[in-house]
């Protein structure tokens, strides 16, 4: 998505041709997105590094700079901006761009166009003589200023998330977090800044207009967090509700009856909750901010609004303990969620629990490592799953509604075999649920 966004801004710089390469939902193995790069011949090469796949795209980055010595090469995300000497000198690329990568880009490619090599406003960089240059985290004021993003430049029949259709894209309304939970990289930094509802609802139409987009998912951190624009935003799309199809991610204090109401009549169908423990004990040791005896009135009242649920939840944190984690499980069940994901705390880098746990982490950048020296609850992911949705309410649910709607159930399940098998192969993607 972050490409998209970028591919954009070079279009509109001067015409730049690009070529968005997602190796991953396009199924492109590492040789041949070399030689696909090496074919296309290109003056600038910019990649994100996943932390999940730090160590494959560090080698695939010294690979692609070795094998593109003409480009310039430059990087961006949360390690390379937390660790962007180290990744400069791990991969020999040119630049990263540190934090929001949308100024920083645009003044890159300026001063390309310019023959001018990238330094400086967000670029940091590892100069011929071996002196590192670091560079400021970036953030833009609004989004408002950024161009849609590139729909043309993906192929939208490649992605997709369970039991929605084609063509599917996703877009980012807001960035950054005000929250404080402690385990959140964000990856766009604390402050919260966003586009307008005007602007947001225009993108929209602008692609299910222009490239036909039916279904969509909001990745913005927490899509809720303004309740105004929020309220603004499905007023915009009520108009065009009966032909899209949305999803959006949302927090339990952000999220009301009125608020799932909206949401549900501008076409959004399914939410996902970020819940992460059913014990106050572990809330309040992620730092989450709030009460879950608070925010069960809200979850209660999204349950009746029809909206499908998809509840978050983290195990594993070192104060959790047994009683904690079949807390988590009666509350996934009292929810009646529709699908659960499930992950265990990862203490990442540059994040208050790791300066908080840093003496019980084993850390290492390359290659790269990050967990809990003494894991707690290992297995709790595993056993989450099957205790879910092996427990014959959920059965009992999935079954009942095989028999109310037949012909969407088919479908769905259709969908989701294929969504299954594409997912296994991808075994690392959690986020496409
Ligand atoms: S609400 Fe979600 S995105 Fe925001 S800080 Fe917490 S975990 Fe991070």
């Amino acid at each position: 998505m972050e490409l998209m966004y970028l591919s954009a801004q070079a279009k509109a710089e001067g015409g730049c041709q690009v070529r968005l390469m997602d190796c991953i939902a396009e199924d492109i193995s590492p040789e041949e997105a070399l030689k696909q790069a090496g074919r296309y011949d290109p003056d600038m090469v910019v990649a994100i590094m996943a932390i999940e796949f730090f160590d494959n795209d560090v080698e695939f980055m010294a690979r692609l700079k070795r094998e593109l010595p003409g480009a310039l090469v430059g990087t961006f995300g949360h390690l390379p901006s937390s660790f962007s000497q180290e990744c400069l000198q791990a991969t020999g690329t040119d630049f990263v761009l540190v934090g929001e990568p949308d100024s920083s880009f645009r003044m890159a490619l300026r001063r390309l166009m310019n023959d001018q090599p990238p330094e400086g406003e967000g670029v940091a960089v590892m100069k011929e003589d071996g002196r590192f240059i670091p560079a400021d985290y970036q953030r833009i004021e609004s989004l408002d200023e950024l161009p849609f993003a590139d729909q043309a430049a993906i192929d939208h029949s490649r992605y997709g998330e369970p039991f929605f259709g084609h063509p599917y894209t996703t877009f980012q309304s807001s960035r950054g977090c005000p929250f404080p939970c402690v385990y959140c990289v964000r990856t766009y930094g604390r402050k919260f800044v966003k586009a307008s509802a005007e602007h947001v609802v225009s993108e929209v139409k602008s692609a299910v207009e222009g490239s036909g987009i039916r279904y969509f998912r909001f990745m913005d951190d927490t899509f809720t967090a303004s309740r105004k624009r929020t309220l603004e935003i499905c007023a915009g799309l009520r108009d065009i509700s009966s032909g899209i199809t949305w999803s959006c991610l949302t927090r339990p204090n952000t999220i009301d009856g009125e608020v799932a109401a909206a949401l549900r009549d501008a076409g959004c169908r399914r939410i996902y909750v970020g819940i992460e423990s059913g014990s106050q004990k572990v809330i309040d040791y992620l730092n989450r901010g709030y009460r879950l005896d608070v925010v069960m009135d809200n979850l209660r009242e999204v349950r009746q609004s029809g909206l499908e649920m998809v509840g978050w939840f983290i195990v594993g944190s070192p104060v959790e303990e047994r009683a904690d984690f079949e807390q988590s499980i009666a509350l996934a069940k009292r929810l009646k969620l529709e699908f659960i994901a499930v992950s265990t705390l990862v203490p990442y880098p540059n994040t208050e629990l790791f300066a908080r746990e840093k003496d019980n982490i084993v850390f290492s950048l390359l290659p790269y490592t990050c967990e809990f020296r003494n894991q707690a609850g290992t297995g709790r992911e595993a056993e989450f799953y099957r205790r879910y949705y092996l427990n014959p309410a959920y059965i009992a649910r999935k079954i009942g509604s095989l028999t109310r709607h037949p012909g969407e159930s088919i479908r769905a399940s259709r969908e989701f075999l294929r969504y299954a098998v594409a997912s296994r192969r991808d075994n690392h993607r959690k986020d496409l649920l």
